[in-house]
């Protein structure tokens, strides 16, 4: 390709709305532009490097026996309100009539259309079991879009659903299909994690998560130092010991306005641990919507919502507002489990502990002396804390270490959480009708670009790996003279012919901005050509950031060749 007949409109300073790395980088190297919020265009530049993503995706799925389809972005609402998921998903899914007066969503997820389709075509066990997918684009309303590329609202995801007969069967897909994550984020060549996760509003049994490491990750996970264990904090699991305390009377004391649990803390010379933090919330779908319950955990730990929700059989929870604290019989700022009238969860490092102190449940004021057992005889005793670096793992002791990570694909086992209600049979060998099981198995495609910066780039731009690169080859003519544009000219020609993809810089600008350029958009090879050199009969050539080398004109082809063979 020609530098001048390509479309790339890079950007000579940072954009000033560009939090992380990824996204300041593509946007300034010309790969991407802000339509609206959260929504994109893939400019050439970047669209190449999406196919070249979604090509390996693509292969290792094929390879793994999943047959590729394309399902419609418009969904039926129907589809949602059958699987029973429609009042649960929330204003994530984007809603709409048409002129018939039929509501519609924009597919954030096709469990529900997959599960149509095979449910209407499923005869027999003989045809299970299969495994479906798409690459295509997917639309969820975001509460914060927000990195780029990283979280959008439109985005590009591979979405692969499989059937079938037994569980023992769905077992076998679900660790081919991890073991085919494995190899497609290998082949991207990124440091991942797979963790065990919490399977959210998807639901179903078992799940795991890869996450690219990096700073700018949302999501927090959690890993054993000395064994395989990891997990997603909002699941993750271990343990802390609570410094012992002595039994003893439950006596009110005076804080005047000192309610944090540091503060109080200090105030009343305990160590933090020996503090609980209670907390009401308000419970968000479920059984039980609309209630509020008390949280507890010890005071140098933080809740972890998620497993609240869990453990209260709702969806999320939500704070409670300052009335809400007071019906139930709290004084905000203030609270303590003893005495509430709302049904309290306390985290299981708390159980059975005595000589505690927590709110009294009156303005200023905390009680010593607190028993869980005694004092809070109701409780329901749960995990709830969120793990912390130092923390000792369940399984082996080790030690527990926390990183940042970008989720970039997740595996469900989902049982027949979709398949019952969407009536997906099929006849045994025994001629009986029957419920099959179901997997899904997502990648962030688009997401994955952006990890792939993250992971991948320095101070001068973006180190596209060899096998993501929008071209192999930065091909630099330096001046017009005419020796180093024809020179150039058969440079560019030959390399096209041996199949490596070039950008041929032939433009009227100086050598200092086409080399800025070449750095900024990342492209692994460069070729030097300049009348200079060509007078002296030498090219250069190397990987972009390290030293070039000096070869004829002739031999510059297959001296990148080479260099290109060695993957280096
Ligand atoms: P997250 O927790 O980041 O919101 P999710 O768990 O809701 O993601 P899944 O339903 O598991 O997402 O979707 C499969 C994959 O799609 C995710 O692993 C992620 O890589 C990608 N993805 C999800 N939401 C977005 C988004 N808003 N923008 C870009 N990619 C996304
Ligand atoms: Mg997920």
């Amino acid at each position: 390709m020609r530098y001048s007949k390509f479309f790339i409109p890079t950007l000579r300073d940072d954009p000033a709305d560009a939090e992380v790395v990824s996204h300041r980088l593509l946007l300034r190297a010309g790969f991407i532009r802000r339509v609206t919020s959260g929504v994109y265009d893939y400019l050439p530049m970047g669209l190449r490097v999406l196919r070249k993503i979604e090509a390996i995706v693509r292969e290792e799925m094929n390879r793994a026996g999943a047959q590729e389809l394309l399902m419609p972005m418009v969904q039926p609402c129907e589809l949602w309100e059958k699987s029973g998921r429609l009042g649960k998903y929330g204003p994530e899914l984007l809603r709409f009539e048409d002129r018939h007066d039929h509501e519609s969503c924009l597919g954030p997820t096709h469990e529900e259309v997959i599960c149509d389709l095979v449910g209407r075509e499923l005869r027999s066990y003989k045809q299970l079991p299969m495994n479906l997918y798409q690459i295509q684009a997917k639309f969820r309303d975001e509460i914060r879009p927000r990195f780029g590329l990283m979280r959008g609202r439109e985005f590009v995801m591979k979405d692969a659903y499989s059937f079938h007969a037994d569980d023992a069967d769905l077992e076998r897909e679900y660790r081919l299909m991890f073991d085919t994550y494995t190899t497609i984020f290998n082949r991207f060549g990124l440091k991942f994690r797979a963790v065990e996760a919490d399977t959210g509003s998807i639901g179903g049994s078992d799940s795991h998560e890869f996450h690219v490491l990096a700073d700018s990750g949302e999501d927090l996970i959690a890993h054993c130092e000395a064994c395989e264990y990891a997990a997603n904090v909002e699941k993750a699991v271990s343990e802390r010991e609570l410094p012992a305390g002595s039994p003893a009377e439950l006596a009110e004391v005076a804080t005047p306005s000192v309610s944090s649990a540091e503060d109080v803390a200090a105030f009343l010379k305990v160590e933090p641990a020996r503090l609980v933090k209670t907390l009401l919330y308000r419970l968000q779908g479920g059984e039980h919507d609309g209630d509020i319950v008390a949280a507890c955990v010890r005071g140098d730990d933080q809740l972890q919502e998620i497993k609240l929700a869990h453990a209260a059989g709702s969806d999320t929870v939500e704070m409670a507002a300052e009335e809400e604290i007071r019906a139930a019989g709290g004084v905000s700022g203030f609270v303590g489990p003893q005495g509430l009238s709302c049904r309290v969860y306390v985290d299981a490092t708390l159980e059975g502990a005595e000589g505690l102190v927590a709110g009294a449940n009156r303005a200023d004021a905390h009680v010593t002396g607190l028993s869980i057992a005694r004092d809070v005889g109701e409780a329901v005793i749960v995990d709830l804390r969120e793990t912390r670096a130092g923390d000792r793992c369940r399984r082996c002791g080790g030690g527990i270490a926390l990183s940042r990570g970008i989720e970039v694909g997740q595996v469900f086992a989902l049982g027949r959480r979709y398949t019952e209600p969407m009536e997906v049979m099929f006849q045994d060998p025994a001629g009986k009708r029957a419920v099959a099981t179901m997997g899904c198995y997502g990648i962030g495609v688009s997401r994955l670009m952006a990890a792939v910066v993250e992971q991948c780039h320095d101070d001068a731009g973006i180190r596209w790996p060899l096998n993501l690169a929008p071209f192999q080859v930065a091909l630099i003519t330096m001046g017009q003279g005419e020796a180093a544009m024809r020179a150039s000219e058969s440079i560019y020609r030959e390399l096209s012919g041996a199949g490596v993809e070039v950008l041929w810089d032939e433009r009227r600008e100086r050598p200092g901005v086409k080399f800025k350029d070449a750095e900024l958009m990342g492209l692994p090879v460069q070729v030097v050509v300049g009348d200079r050199g060509l007078e002296r009969g030498v090219v250069e050539y190397g990987p972009r950031g390290g030293d070039r080398s000096e070869t004829g004109p002739d031999a510059v082809v297959g001296a990148v060749m080479e260099l290109i063979g060695s993957g280096f």
